[in-house]
């Protein structure tokens, strides 16, 4: 199974879906220590990225996401919207056709080097970074080792959810919660929880 523009258009739907429904989790994140709108910045950014979908005649998986980072840069205020923003116009960029599991793992990767370039957060600093870059790992790993896609991206979500996880004892060095300093320690980041979010929503679409 390939990646496709169905299942791109999937991806952005189950996200949307998703960030609904992780609404409250996400906000109480970053109400501990940031300002609490992290679940209402993705759940307004993603529910319009799935209006701009509607009359999208893609002519790739790669349109599909390059429309979606074009909204979540327009409609989303805070930190996340240009750094998921940029990420989903990149791994749109990377994905001109159907993708088989090796190409979705670059795709994904220059997504994280979209955040790096602009957040210029290193792994470490409490971002969307930490769930990110142990993703792209798992999912090149398993990629290279023949792994399907649905696979993959399961090992890709587990990877991330573990890097969210090991979030909470670090102190942030980037964005909002920096501020905080020592205070930040303690609590999981918001950010790299909804990129774990993201993960295991592709690893949901490809498996269903
Ligand atoms: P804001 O901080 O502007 O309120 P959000 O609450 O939507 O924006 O997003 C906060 C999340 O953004 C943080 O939990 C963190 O994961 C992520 N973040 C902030 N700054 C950076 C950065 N420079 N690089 C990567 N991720 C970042
Ligand atoms: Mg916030």
């Amino acid at each position: 199974m390939d990646f496709d523009t169905r299942l791109a258009d999937a991806w952005v739907r189950a996200i949307a879906a998703a960030v609904e429904k992780e609404e409250a989790r996400l906000t109480e994140l970053d109400s501990a220590i940031g300002d609490g709108d992290h679940g209402s910045n993705l759940r307004r950014g993603f529910s319009a990225a799935v209006t701009a979908l509607e009359g999208l005649r893609p002519d790739g998986p790669g349109a599909v996401l390059t429309r979606t980072g074009t909204t979540l840069i327009s409609k989303v205020g805070g930190a996340s919207g240009p750094l998921y923003g940029k990420a989903f116009r990149a791994i749109g960029a990377a994905l001109p056709g159907p993708a088989d599991p090796a190409a979705l793992a670059e795709a994904l990767a220059a997504g994280l080097d979209a955040v790096r370039a602009l957040g210029k957060a290193e792994p470490g600093d409490k971002t969307i970074v930490d769930a990110w870059t142990p993703a792209v790992s798992a999912f090149r790993t398993a990629a290279a080792s023949g792994a399907s896609l649905p696979q993959a991206a399961t090992a890709a979500a587990e990877a991330a959810e573990l890097g969210a996880h090991d979030t909470i004892p670090l102190r942030a060095r980037k964005g909002r919660a920096s501020y905080l300093g020592e205070r930040s320690t303690g609590h999981q980041d918001p950010g790299a929880t909804s990129t774990a979010l993201l993960f295991r929503t592709l690893a949901a679409v490809t498996t269903a």
